[in-house]
């Protein structure tokens, strides 16, 4: 592959309409060709059979199809499905089909690594390589489209930013993946199907609350107690929970959308009743929901789950304090593709 050509993807419609017209062509020959590269998902300029000979292979002496390759695909016996998918350069990154009777989830990854530096996640032990294109966060959502047409006989319903990454700090390329994503010339999916995870940049979700966006934001909060939260998170000392908080009042203010928390519960960490009433605390300031997700195990034993007994008192004084409390089990795990566990382990 020639890397002097460029990927004709970063292109936005105008640009290759101007470049239609820079060739002495028409300008809706761009429009034709956006159609192939994104509602088409065409992997190579040959498919755009509405394109002469001759302009198929100027677009060849042009430009390359940067598309992701689906590596691996492993089936879990509970029907999720893991994919681990090649970039153009060679770099690895997974992505995750969850079913259930009603929906299915495309968990998605956002950058090759992770830049954040969670103790508890696979993730974090590779460091960041590098930030995802929107190109290859969209094609990751193609990808597991058509496994679920195929596996499941029914369309993807449901996307969340919960596989490799911090999309937060891969902020322009997730939003403009998602502009895809939702767009009419892309999949047109409602952007209330999305989630979005962060582990908690406060000036990002400022920015989001800004611009507006549509899809819906969550929260790996995990403690409520800057002491508990700086062990576990160390990114945490840079980011305290004053600001974390200050950023989703602000959120809130602006959106008027409830805010979900990702919360994993470890004994001897974070499985105390001071621990409950910190996140009672933290949580007040607007309608909150509370996901509270199994550990999955990556290594050594340093994090064990706390006992279904400190798991039950956190559902009792949430719902006694009107906080929604939903208790997620893991799925996919003999294939490792569970929260926290996409590492490349293939
Ligand atoms: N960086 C984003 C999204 C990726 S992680 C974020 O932090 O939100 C998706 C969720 O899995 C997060 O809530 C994360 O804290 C959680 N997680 C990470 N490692 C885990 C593990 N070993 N077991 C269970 N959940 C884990």
């Amino acid at each position: 592959m020639s890397t002097s050509k460029k990927d004709i993807r970063a292109l936005t419609k105008e640009q290759l309409r101007d470049f239609f017209v820079s060739q002495n062509d028409k300008a809706f020959r761009g429009n034709q060709v956006y159609e192939w590269l994104w509602q088409k998902s065409a992997h190579s300029f040959e498919e755009m059979t509405n394109l002469s000979k001759e302009t198929r292979q100027m677009l060849e002496d042009n430009f390359v199809i940067n598309h992701i390759r689906v590596d691996t695909m492993q089936r879990s016996s509970d029907g999720t499905i893991k994919n681990a998918v090649q970039l153009h350069d060679g770099l690895i990154v997974e992505s995750v089909l969850i079913p259930t009777k009603t929906r299915t989830t495309a968990c998605v990854s956002s950058q090759v690594g992770c830049s954040l530096d969670c103790r508890f996640c696979a993730t974090a032990r590779l460091k960041r390589m590098r930030n995802l294109n929107p190109d290859e966060i969209y094609d990751q959502v193609v990808a597991i489209d058509n496994e679920s047409r195929l596996y499941h006989n029914r369309p993807l319903s449901n996307i969340v930013f919960m596989g490799m990454g911090e999309p937060l700090m891969n902020y322009n390329n997730v939003l403009k993946a998602i502009d895809k994503i939702t767009s009419d010339e892309g999949l047109g999916m409602s952007p209330k199907r999305i989630v979005v995870s962060t582990s908690g940049v406060p000036k990002m979700i400022k920015k989001m609350a800004d611009d507006n966006v549509k899809f819906k934001l969550a929260v790996s909060l995990h403690s409520a107690i800057d002491e508990v939260r700086t062990s576990i998170m160390p990114f945490n000392a840079t980011f305290p929970l004053a600001d974390l908080r200050e950023a989703l009042e602000y959120w809130y203010a602006k959106t008027k959308n409830r805010i979900t928390y990702e919360y994993v519960v470890w004994k001897g960490i974070n499985d105390k009743k001071k621990d409950i009433d910190a996140l009672v605390q933290f949580c007040k300031f607007a309608p909150s929901k509370v996901n509270i997700i199994e550990y999955n195990p990556i290594d050594d034993g340093e994090f064990q789950q706390a006992n279904t007994n400190a798991i039950d008192m956190y559902k009792n004084v949430l719902e006694a304090n009107n906080i929604t409390v939903t208790i997620r089990r893991s799925r996919g795990k003999d294939i490792d593709a569970a929260c926290g566990q996409l590492a490349n382990k293939s």
